[in-house]
């Protein structure tokens, strides 16, 4: 393991901070060497600028104030990697961009469920409410709190979190001229509906439903006011055999609930209406249909029905608060600068995978070009301009796949939106016309089995296949906000109901482009409706523009165990995410590719000791006998471009440990 760890004189046994320095580097040495950091609870690492996360499951005292101050003013690699330094570093390049022609900034964190993707967010937030003002200010405390109000409603515990986010976002902070934070834009993106009505065994509904519930056992006078029994009588909330999360007091979160709603400017009347919005739906899950004659329903149409009735009450709560946070924290419309973190959903796989899984994956293809964009094909760039000689590197490009996911005008959600304007649409029909459509292509699966070519299709995403069942593709995708039931609701006596049929939801464009908001795509309706796919095909679209205008920064989290256990790191389990991540094709072109560029005058600078025996004027010559004291070094591990030097790890090494020794 010597050769592993030696490199930059770390100790052995520590592993080292940033794996580029790495030689002979592979997948299982990347793989021991986040083991290795994590027994010691180093659970960050960099690989480059690219900051690898272990989720500890457990409380390091590394997020406090005194940390805080420990990276402020500090570049990336100085202390020991942590969430902090990127966002430091993020910060510091918004700030060094407002002198000129510069660039917004964006986090970008992934990882599967439970990997701790939502935390670093709140980390990030909390460091820059920390270092941008020495006291915090209102709108910081009303950024932050916004998330308390965004995960009472928008988490819930699965099988692989027990504070699983159920929806992806985009928050951009935004700055004033003096780098103070000036306000926040958040963008929402597929709240899971289907849990509202229906919970897996040992899952559970939306925390809200059980926050308010308890809340109301403690305080009958709450309880009379928005109607609430206890938390047994609901079939809502009783389905799935789990009610409480160790660790987690859902009447205290309901104290902190109101307490954000204050922070955020919620009046109580409107707070009162939101809760007794959350008591209906909780009753209308316990309606009890039977088959009366003057309603022109069958009995399960009617269920059906008032499912998704609750489905569109839930939703559109959720839509009105995301809308009033961000009224409230609007930074205005002057051209601020952004800082932009987003937390959204991983690559999924399950034993059934549905509609759902198709948006997510989809979503992931797509970060994951502009991954592969940022880290290869710019790369790449580099050295054409440069005139090195390179052998192309191969990455797993998956144009291919997005193209048959999304490009016009014959792809997947294309197909999906049209059935859905069929007015005898259904998903059989829907497939057939898809295993015609794409038979043969490189990334598409009709499978074998001709007994399933009704049920399933599959797809080659960049991680790996995925099997579909398209059972309620159609229905899903038709967007279960019918205009009937939103002409009910505009009945209410409610002022909070009313009001959520009449707010505009602004579909992917709440997104910030240097501080004004945009508002391109409102939700229509009746026939011009577009469908699910259709409009997070636009947010989608909005967010990659939004990011290639914006400097990336990646945060890629690692969940070491699937049993929420701490101290416990399963290779295998690590080795798959690697794969997903990205990581293993960030360790080939960090191989074959040269990693380090210098300029001629930065590095005649920094090497200028090792060839002191005269100044060569032609500073490209001056380089090259520099180049000339390293003996041994192959020519294939360092070339000379047009402006700058660029070298491979191990050459990088050998000059670094020369200057040392001089
Ligand atoms: P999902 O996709 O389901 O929303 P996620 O990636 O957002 O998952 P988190 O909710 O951020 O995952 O993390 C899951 C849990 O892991 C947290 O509730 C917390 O218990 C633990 N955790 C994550 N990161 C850390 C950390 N840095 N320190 C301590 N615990 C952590
Ligand atoms: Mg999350």
């Amino acid at each position: 393991m010597s050769h592993i760890f030696g490199a930059n004189g770390c100790q052995a046994d520590q592993g080292v901070p940033d794996m580029t320095v790495l030689s002979d580097i592979d997948e299982a040495a990347v793989n021991t060497n986040l083991r290795v950091r994590y027994a010691h609870d180093r659970i960050y690492t960099y690989s480059g600028s690219i900051l690898v996360a272990v989720n500890p499951y457990k409380t390091l005292d590394i997020y406090g104030p005194a940390s805080v101050r420990r990276y402020e003013g500090k570049k990336l690699a100085e202390e020991e990697p942590h969430v902090f330094a990127v966002a430091e570093s993020a910060l510091r390049a918004l700030q060094a961009s407002g002198k000129g022609e510069g660039q917004n900034q964006s986090c970008v964190i992934s990882g599967e469920s439970g990997a701790g993707k939502t935390e670093s967010t709140k980390f990030i937030l909390q460091y820059l409410c920390s270092v941008t003002s020495g006291v915090s200010t209102w709108v910081e405390q009303q950024i932050l709190e916004a998330n308390t109000i965004l995960e009472a409603f928008g988490n819930a515990k699965t099988i692989r979190n027990n504070n699983s986010s159920r929806f992806g976002k985009f928050m951009q902070v935004c700055f004033d001229p003096s780098w103070h934070i000036k306000g926040c834009v958040m963008q929402d993106y597929l709240l899971e509906q289907s849990r509202i009505t229906f919970q897996g065994s040992s899952e559970r509904n939306y925390h809200v439903f059980y926050q308010l519930v308890a809340g109301a056992k403690k305080n009958k006078e709450l309880a009379d006011q928005y109607k609430i029994d206890p938390q047994t009588t609901y079939s809502y909330l009783n389905q799935s055999g789990c009610s409480q999360i160790e660790g987690m007091d859902d009447t205290a979160k309901f104290d902190a609930l109101r307490l954000a709603f204050n922070v955020l400017h919620v009046p109580q009347d409107t707070a009162d209406g939101i809760y007794s919005t959350i008591s209906a739906i909780l009753w209308l899950g316990n309606l009890e249909v039977s088959h009366v004659t003057h309603i022109p329903f069958k009995v399960g149409e009617a269920r059906e029905n008032r499912h998704a009735m609750a489905k569109t009450l839930y939703s559109r709560t959720f839509a009105w608060l995301v809308d009033h946070i961000n009224k409230c924290t609007n930074p205005g419309h002057d051209q601020a600068r952004f800082l932009g973190v987003l937390d959204i959903f991983g690559f999924e796989n399950f034993d059934v995978n549905s509609f759902e899984q198709l948006c997510i994956n989809y979503t992931n293809e797509k970060l994951h070009k502009f991954f592969n964009h940022y880290v290869f094909a710019l790369e790449q760039e580099i050295y054409e301009q440069e005139g090195l000689k390179f052998r192309h590197i191969e990455f797993t490009d998956n144009s291919v796949c997005l193209e048959l996911l999304e490009k016009p005008p014959r792809c997947i959600l294309k197909l999906i939106a049209e059935e859905c304007r069929m007015p005898k649409g259904s998903d059989k029909s829907y497939l057939m016309k898809q295993h015609q459509e794409f038979d043969g292509h490189p990334n598409y699966i009709k499978g074998e089995d001709r007994r399933k070519w009704e049920l399933q299709f599959g797809i080659c995403h960049y991680a790996g296949e995925v099997l579909y069942s398209v059972a309620g593709f159609v229905e899903k995708n038709k967007d279960t906000q019918q205009d009937v039931f939103f002409e009910l609701l505009a009945q209410s006596e409610d002022d909070f109901v009313g009001d959520l049929t009449r707010f505009q939801d602004l579909l992917g464009c709440t997104i910030a482009r240097m501080g004004s908001v945009n508002s391109t795509v409102s939700r229509g309706t009746s026939k011009g409706k577009p469908t699910v796919s259709d409009a997070f095909r636009n947010q989608l679209q909005a967010l990659v523009d939004v990011l290639q205008a914006s400097q990336p920064w990646y945060v890629r989290c690692i969940k070491p165990n699937s049993r929420k256990a701490y101290d416990s790191y399963d290779d295998a389990l690590v080795l798959d995410q690697l794969r997903y991540l990205g990581m293993n094709d960030i360790i080939r072109i960090r191989r074959e590719g040269f990693p380090i560029h210098m300029t001629f005058p930065a590095f005649r600078l920094r090497y200028f000791c090792l060839h002191r025996r005269r100044y060569i004027k032609d500073i490209r010559e001056h380089v090259k006998a520099i180049m000339g004291e390293l003996r041994g070094a192959s020519p294939r591990d360092w070339q000379l471009g047009k402006t700058k030097v660029f070298l491979r790890q191990r050459v990088y090494e050998a000059l670094e440990d020369l200057r040392s020794s001089k």
